[in-house]
């Protein structure tokens, strides 16, 4: 199983249909794992795929349509029942706030989870911004470009830097004195002051973009900029492009277009209409656009690409 990989626990834009749920997605890296945009059923679809719901300490949000949160009163009832005691922390556009009132109280239910409600001024955050820091993992946001306020997200990991074994072993260093070099930032060996940078390279953080509901808008852009792993809506095909822009959403080659031009390594399509009998179709037009495209289906596990 891979540390950093997403799962997709649903597909389907506004209904569902027999082979896809709602929404639904679950992103694992490393010891985070954040859920965005639950739809309906979001909750049963984890019997399906090797993960838990207990494991989830992030809730992101893009906006209050249903096929994205109405799978949230389940979920946190969920986490309740299976007892989750570490914070879970909830963002979404502040805009939507009676929405996610009404979602977090919509049932009979012992709500004893440690929920910590984060909501976002779509104004504020026109331009990428960073909402949080967890770790070495950086959240960050942009508002899109939909109907109602929406709001797309980013998460980075901080930079580090990878350790040259050639180098290592030419100077002589091995052992903890590695882990102290790494430590300290430079050592003494032999007489000969060895520094971090000379036996080290810079090694950039993997980086995941969340983008839905939207149009084509620079805001996407920001938030795909350099992404291993950019999932993107794609509703519609480019022959319907113009109700893509009436309704707010993309097409499949406008998200191959944006993974293109951000400089993207991996993209993932979902968010399909039912109005279309054959998926493949959406992989075909963004492959026109872009070389590694993954056309998701309910239950996939897709890992965010291995570091170049
Ligand atoms: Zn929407």
């Amino acid at each position: 199983m891979s540390a950093r990989e997403l799962v997709v626990l649903g597909t389907a834009s506004q209904m569902p249909t027999r082979v896809r749920n709602h929404n639904g997605y679950l992103l694992r890296w490393d010891d985070h794992t954040i859920l965005f945009d639950p739809g309906e059923g979001t909750q049963r679809q984890f019997a399906f795929v090797d993960a838990s719901p207990a494991s989830i300490n992030r809730i992101c949000l893009t906006h209050f349509h249903g096929d994205h949160c109405l799978g949230l009163p389940g979920m946190l009832l969920r986490l309740s029942q299976d007892g989750v005691q570490h914070p879970v922390h909830l963002h979404y556009p502040s805009t939507g706030q009676v929405y996610l009132d009404r979602l977090r109280h919509a049932s009979i239910g012992h709500d004893t989870i440690d929920l910590r409600t984060r909501p976002l001024d779509p104004s504020e955050v026109e331009h990428r911004t960073v909402v949080d820091v967890d770790g070495d993992l950086t959240l960050s946001a942009a508002a899109l470009r939909h109907r109602v306020d929406a709001i797309g997200w980013r998460i980075e990991e901080s930079a580090g830097r990878r350790m040259l074994p050639d180098r290592l072993e030419a100077a002589g260093i091995r052992g903890p004195d590695i882990g102290r070099l790494r430590d300290l930032g430079r050592i003494d060996v032999d007489g000969r002051t060895v520094t971090l940078e000379e036996m080290s390279e810079h090694r950039p953080g993997q980086v995941f973009a969340f983008i839905m509901d939207t149009a084509l808008c620079d805001a996407a852009l920001e938030l795909a900029e350099g992404a291993d792993l950019v999932v993107c809506e794609s509703t519609f095909l480019d022959a319907d492009a113009e109700m893509a822009e009436r309704y707010g959403h993309m097409t499949a080659r406008q998200a191959g277009r944006l993974a293109a031009e951000a400089g993207a390594r991996r993209l993932v399509l979902t968010h399909f209409s039912q109005r279309y009998p054959d998926d493949q179709v959406f992989g075909h037009e963004a492959s026109l656009e872009f070389d590694d495209v993954v056309v998701a289906h309910d239950l996939a596990h897709i890992p965010v690409p291995a570091r170049l």
